[in-house]
């Protein structure tokens, strides 16, 4: 996470001291940084450049306004799952040319504001959705753009729960019977069949899986190509991972070239423009959460370090058991080493931010959870009644509030009592 760095043990974002922001805007904070997202952005476009693609920053990463502004002035286009992510990317000033829409439930009325908009294509995730898309646009007059997500059956060897690449999965069609829904798409009116879609997991750290999924969708092409089907891309989904405990997986231009290489290894394939769906890879280490110790429970055979962050500000940990770095923010070796769980004040078990680490740390003291800019805020609820916390952005020498701490009368505004009797 190089746009989070040290000076003399004091962790800095970009220029800025992390204590000093925690002191500004309080704590638990998401801290971004600017730099980090753009830097994400820039390495899929380096590992494009000179081939035809689009790079579809998928929303559900990190959804806030700003982190989708910063993207798309740097001319990102989205991967969406809902109408409500359509309309943030058209309230952070994306281009809706460039957007794509994936998702297993899209609703009619889901589909109409695509329609209106004119988004790039659904991914379409079913022969049913396919009929629905099909009807929405014909009463509206208008041609949608589709692309199949199918499901090629591969393993990313990832957690099951962020593994979608499956046969038992929800997501996608069944590679196998693909031909026949294109066949089925190719016939209806009000529907234009732009390309191929498959999205198999997510934090992979070996670009194996992608190209074995690769290979599966270049065969499903001759095999559409052979009834006269003809595309204009291949979607190959996000899913590169991150480090996050000392894994390293391959660049976007390691796995990238790889891609590219075997489209242009056959002529047939090189017409095809490339399109990618990364979230964590361009957010994840954009971002660290800042908390603070409320106190330290010690006992003879478990230390709990009780933190002000929760799960239900940080999910990760609880639902996926996914490894975060956890740091003090100012280094302080004269204090000693405290083997520990980091939980945070939730009645669950299974709120922990880490378990079994050494962290020299005492009460009042500053924690940052590290790697965690993509999944973070965008997963938190208000569990327990906890309001939802900030998220600044720094930029340089600069901090910028992005969403500020809800307040209690907030949680309450929508709901009402029960009429007086
Ligand atoms: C979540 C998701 C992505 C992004 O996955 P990452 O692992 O964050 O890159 C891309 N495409 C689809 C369809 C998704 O659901």
């Amino acid at each position: 996470m190089e746009w989070f760095s040290r000076s003399n043990g004091e962790l800095f974002a970009e220029q800025v001291s992390v204590a000093n922001i925690a002191e500004q805007f309080g704590t638990p904070t998401y801290i971004y940084s600017r730099a980090g997202f753009e830097a994400g952005y820039k390495a899929y476009e380096e590992a494009l450049s000179g081939h035809p693609h689009l790079i579809c920053y998928a929303v559900k990463a990190n959804s806030n306004l700003a982190v989708l502004n910063v993207l798309a002035k740097l001319g990102a286009g989205f991967d969406l799952v809902s109408v409500g992510e359509l309309e943030r990317v058209l309230a952070a000033g994306g281009d809706p040319a460039k957007v794509v829409f994936s998702g297993v439930g899209k609703q009619r009325h889901e589909i109409r504001r695509a329609l209106e908009v004119g988004i790039h294509c659904f991914n379409v995730e079913s022969e049913v959705e396919l009929e629905r898309i099909q009807e929405e646009a014909a009463a509206m007059n208008k041609v949608a753009s589709i692309s199949m997500r199918v499901n090629p059956d591969v393993d990313a060897q990832t957690h099951p729960y962020i593994s979608t690449g499956l046969k038992d999965n929800k997501f996608g069609i069944d590679i196998s019977r693909a031909p026949e829904v294109y066949q089925r798409a190719a016939e209806l009116p009000n529907i234009d069949i732009v390309g191929v879609d498959c999205h198999i997991g997510s934090q992979l750290t070996t670009k194996e899986p992608f190209i074995d999924a690769l290979d599966r969708l270049l065969i499903l092409v001759d095999q559409l190509a052979e009834r006269g089907i003809k595309l204009k891309h291949l979607d190959i989904g996000g899913g590169l991972g991150i480090s996050y405990d000392g894994e390293v997986p391959p660049t976007p231009t390691e796995y990238l070239s790889e891609v590219r290489g075997h489209l242009m290894a056959q002529e047939k394939y090189q017409h095809l423009a490339i399109v990618v769906e990364p979230g964590r890879s361009i957010a994840g280490n954009a971002g660290l959460l800042a908390t603070e110790v409320e106190l330290i429970k010690k006992s003879d055979h478990k230390n709990f370090v009780v933190v002000d962050a929760a799960m239900n500000d940080l999910l990760r940990p609880s639902i996926y058991s996914a490894y975060h770095g956890i740091e003090p923010v100012q280094q302080d070796d004269s204090k000693e080493s405290l083997f520990c769980d980091v939980v945070g004040p939730i009645c669950e078990t299974g709120d922990f931010l880490g378990k079994d680490r050494d962290i020299k740390v005492a009460e009042g003291d500053l924690l940052a959870v590290m790697s965690s800019g993509a999944y973070g805020f965008g997963m938190s609820s208000n569990y327990n009644s906890r309001n939802r916390i900030a998220e600044v952005m720094v930029d340089g020498d600069k901090v910028h509030q992005v969403r500020r701490r809800e307040t209690i009368q907030e949680q309450f505004a929508t709901e009402s009592l029960l009429p007086e009797e």
